[in-house]
């Protein structure tokens, strides 16, 4: 008596590698959602000890620094989440050079 397993509940292997690349493209996620490279940024907006700006075509917001004067890291749209992103980085990078 054979007995095949029909009930197969685990993704083919392709569709993994698609979730994933899709999970690690997250600007390329964004201008498919939005449409919007962020090219145009506006005046950075000061919030606590830190600056960020707002992109003109879909209001994602990235950090700015003030000194050199550009954007960095990544973009999202809580900058509250940035900003806690941001700080935790700078302390594994002091943690790091101590
Ligand atoms: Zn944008």
């Amino acid at each position: 008596m054979s007995k095949v397993n029909h009930n197969r509940k685990h993704w083919p292997r392709w569709a993994w590698s698609l979730g994933l690349l899709a999970a690690g493209a997250g600007g390329a996620r964004a201008f498919l959602l939005r449409g919007c490279w962020h090219t145009k940024m506006g005046w950075p907006i000061r919030e606590g000890d830190h600056s960020y700006q707002v992109c003109l075509g879909c209001g994602i917001k990235r950090l700015f620094d003030d000194e050199k004067f550009r954007g960095y890291g990544p973009h999202g749209y809580d900058v509250k989440e940035l900003i806690a992103r941001e700080r935790a980085m700078r302390m594994r990078q002091r943690r790091k050079t101590a």
